[in-house]
């Protein structure tokens, strides 16, 4: 395979930044481009994807399709991606045609919880406990090892709770693992957490760092409800969490916008669960509270322009619209917020619809 490609230049107002994916982040990044005189071509399997009705291209093809991948990287100037379940070879076929951001390593790692706790717990930052199962064996060991109240994952392919199942003895995670149709997994210590955060941040192609006030989210089966800024994590807390997300894209020599979900335990400690490497829900309230967005900062970093302002000059509360909630659209509208909907036509239960997000005058 040919080497991959580095953008050596920006890409000039009136190139095209190609986005994978499209749902709702790659719509308000389609966004973001436009407002910076970019335009955007956006792929996705999906020929009803809600980022096409804001794109000023699109196409629809199958994330396997060497043709047509190669045919979309010839009509973009950069490529980047709006979800982490991207094919790996899809990325890393692409990178050999125009450059790719965040690079395909950054996302083979998030892909892989086992492959994603291992890279972090090399950098000497902490996670909750973990144990690999591949096996009956090893679900009998992990659970010895980690001990009840546990959780058993999927590796890969696992997002809003779904291929997590909550064990509390060997037999429990044995049963887990054959639900899950024996596909590798790992174990994590069940964190009592005082409540969860996430830390947003983006890196620039030349090293540049700038990371978001950490909000303070709340999940709702499994699936992000609500996140606050200010949070209650302390100063130093914040702090603490903005030099775990830069460890992290310095190690990966990250492109674009990242997040990192943490858990912040009784103690006081943060434990990583996941890395997310692209824009996040929680960074939602980022269009609103501060001078440049998650989305206008991804948009930046990828197409090589400096990285924007990241201060926070509100104070905000973010929530998402899931599911049949968006019906009722004309009293969402008449609750004060800003209103975001994304042009999706089927509320399946649990499917993110929309948001809100209120601000006011930063404390
Ligand atoms: P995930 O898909 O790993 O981000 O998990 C979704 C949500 O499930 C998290 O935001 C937590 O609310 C909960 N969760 C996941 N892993 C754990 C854990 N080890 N301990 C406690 N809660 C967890």
């Amino acid at each position: 395979m040919s080497e991959t490609l580095r953008l050596s230049a920006p890409v000039a107002p009136g190139g095209t930044i190609g986005i994978l994916g499209g749902g709702q982040l790659g719509r308000m990044l389609a966004l973001a481009a436009a407002r910076l005189g970019l335009k955007v071509c956006i792929y996705s399997d999906d020929a009803d994807a809600p980022a096409f009705q804001v794109a000023a291209h699109h196409r629809v093809g199958r994330y396997d399709d060497e043709a047509a991948l190669a045919a979309f990287a010839s009509a973009c100037d950069a490529v980047t991606f709006e979800f982490e379940n991207v094919p790996g070879a899809t990325a890393a076929f692409l990178a050999t045609h125009v450059p790719v951001n965040p690079s395909p390593h950054a996302l083979a790692v998030s892909q892989d919880r086992w492959d994603e706790k291992n890279f972090v717990a090399k950098l000497g930052l902490k996670t909750p406990p973990f144990a690999t199962v591949l096996s009956h064996d090893e679900a009998k060991a992990a659970f010895a090892k980690i001990g009840g109240p546990a959780v058993l994952k999927t590796r890969r392919m696992g997002y809003d709770g779904k291929g997590q199942a909550k064990v509390f003895s060997a037999e429990d995670t044995i049963h887990a693992f054959d639900r899950f149709h024996g596909a590798p997994c790992i174990l994590e210590g069940f964190v009592d957490f005082e409540f969860e955060a996430s830390v947003v941040a983006a890196r620039g192609i030349d090293g540049t760092f700038a990371a978001y006030d950490p909000p303070e989210n709340v999940h709702e089966h499994h699936i992000l409800r609500r996140s606050t800024v200010p949070s209650r994590l302390s100063q130093a807390q914040s702090e603490e969490a903005q030099i775990i997300v830069q460890r992290i894209a310095d190690a990966f020599d990250y492109v674009g916008v990242l997040a990192v979900e943490l858990f912040v335990t009784r103690d006081g400690a943060l434990l990583i669960n996941e890395i997310a490497p692209r824009v996040h829900n929680s960074g939602h309230w980022t269009l609103e509270a501060c001078a440049v967005s998650q989305f206008e900062q991804h948009i930046r970093a990828v197409a090589c322009w400096p990285l924007g302002d990241a201060s926070r000059h509100s104070d905000a509360v973010m929530e998402n619209i899931i599911g049949e909630e968006a019906n009722d659209w004309e009293a969402l509208a008449a609750r004060g917020g800003a209103l975001h909907l994304y042009g999706k036509t089927d509320p399946r239960p649990g499917r993110k619809m929309g948001h809100i997000t209120w601000v006011r005058e930063r404390e």
